[in-house]
Order: C-alpha cells, then sequence, then structure tokens
C-alpha cells in the first residue's frame, strides 16, 4: 500500500523572528518534488506559527510542537489544541522525547493528547523512542511498544496520525542510528518491528498505511540511504531543518 513520503521539521526552541523569515524565504525558493510525492510540515514554535503559516508556501505545510491535553482554561503557559485548530494549524508533534524525559510526560499522559488532539481535528505526529539506557539493556522494543501502545489504546483512527520513531541517543547527537549497522540497531529493524506490532494490535489496515518516520541526527548525508529503506516512510528533522540541507532531505523521497 502506498505511503506518502512526509518530511517534518521540528524547529525546537530556537529561532529569531529575522531567523524564522530566512527560513522560510528559504523553503519557499527551492525547488522540491510535488506534494504527491513528499508531504512537507515545519514546526516553529509557537510565537512563530502565525508568521510561518502566512508565509510558507502552500504546499507546505505547519505544525505545533505540543498542545495542552484536553479543552482549554485555566492552565496557565499552555496552548490548548483549538486554538491551534483555530489559527488554521493543521499538525502538531506530541511526545517529543523532550518533552518526554524533561517534563516527565508518561505514556498515558502523550496518549492523551494523542486522542485529544485528533479529536480536534488536528494531525499528530507522534514520537516514540528509546534511551541508550534502554537499548543498552536490550528493552528498545518494549519501550517503544509500550508507547505506542498508550496511543493505541485511546486513538482507533490512525488515518491522521505519523508515527515518529526517534531513539533519544540518536537525538543532535549526529549518531544516525546507519542502515549500514547491525540489523538490531538499524532503525529499519524497529520500522519494521512496530508495523508488526501495529499489524497484530491495531488492525493489518493501519499497519499498511500508516506513516513510520525516522528522526535522530537525520541530514543531507545520510537521508538517501535511509529512504530507501522499505519501512522508513520519512523523516522528523531537528538541527538539520534549520539549514538549506533540508531541501535535500526533502528531495530524498524521490
Ligand atoms: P535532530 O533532532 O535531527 O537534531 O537529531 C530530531 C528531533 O528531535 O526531532
Amino acid at each position: 500500500m502506498d505511503r506518502k513520503f512526509f518530511v517534518g521539521g521540528n524547529w525546537k526552541c530556537t529561532g529569531t523572528t529575522e531567523e524564522v523569515k530566512k527560513i522560510v524565504s528559504t523553503l519557499n525558493d527551492a525547488q522540491v518534488p510535488s506534494s504527491d510525492v513528499v508531504e512537507v510540515v515545519v514546526s516553529p514554535p509557537y510565537v512563530f506559527l502565525p508568521l510561518v503559516k502566512s508565509s510558507l508556501r502552500p504546499d507546505f505545510h505547519v505544525a505545533a510542537q505540543n498542545c495542552w491535553v484536553k479543552k482549554g482554561g485555566a492552565f496557565t503557559g499552555e496552548v490548548s489544541a483549538e486554538m491551534l485548530v483555530n489559527l488554521g494549524i493543521p499538525w502538531v508533534i506530541l511526545g517529543h522525547s523532550e518533552r518526554r524525559s524533561l517534563l516527565n510526560e508518561s505514556n498515558e499522559f502523550v496518549g492523551d493528547k494523542v486522542a485529544y488532539a485528533l479529536s480536534q481535528g488536528l494531525k499528530v505526529i507522534a514520537c516514540v523512542g528509546e534511551t541508550l539506557e534502554q537499548r543498552e539493556a536490550g528493552s528498545t522494543m518494549e519501550v517503544v511498544a509500550a508507547q505506542t501502545k498508550a496511543i493505541a489504546a485511546r486513538v482507533s483512527n490512525w488515518a491522521d496520525v505519523v508515527l515518529a520513531y526517534e531513539p533519544v541517543w540518536a537525538i543532535g547527537t549526529g549518531k544516525v542510528a546507519s542502515p549500514a549497522q547491525a540489523q538490531e540497531a538499524s532503525p529499519n529493524f524497529v520500522h519494521f518491528e512496530l508495523r508488526k506490532w501495529l499489524h497484530s494490535n491495531t488492525s493489518p489496515e493501519v499497519a499498511a498505511t500508516t506513516r513510520i518516520i525516522y528522526g535522530g541526527s537525520v541530514n543531507g548525508a545520510n537521508c538517501k540511504e535511509l529512504a530507501a529503506k522499505p519501512d522508513v516512510d520519512g523523516f522528523l528533522v531537528g538541527g538539520a531543518s534549520l539549514k538549506p540541507e533540508f531541501i535535500d532531505i526533502i528531495k530524498s523521497a524521490e
């Protein structure tokens, strides 16, 4: 079954208005494969969402990096899913490992967030991934399955979910799990296992159609080889999404 290649750019907590305008202008000028071939979504910090939404080319879309777990109200400092919908922001990243580890977001809390965001009409990039300790202890699949299970327990319609497998040890470290590494260490192995997990625990259709993208030190140099892996349906890119090489990563869809 056809799964359209997906490239997300996670700008994290960085940037000034000037820098954001520069990145948008680089993206707007780029020659990339058509939106029939690749879906491109960039995720600036909340405060820049309206600017990016209004100035970005129409074939690219915008994601928030988080949203509140339920309807907005007396939750100082939070941004609700309804607000994102109101601004015309179609996507949200949820469960990023930085939020799981630094802000103690549990699997259940992330699952609740995913379910609520979907119920409001947002599309979700849901992140899962093991730490180095967990990988070394041999519990990668157990950890990733538990994270995915907390989502699957609360979500029945996966059509608007992209699953991002991001091993924590590969994020921002330059230590991409290269396709040349041993099978167990390569992201494609986890992608394959995750798809099998979806097959047994959701449905064969969900397993066949849900995009499982890879994140963790993806760059212009390693994207082609990773993109060629059958179960890697795209990328969630951090550092390199702020640089012109993001265009090369988008082009790896072809
Ligand atoms: P990185 O980050 O590409 O800088 O490793 C990926 C992510 O955190 O989504």
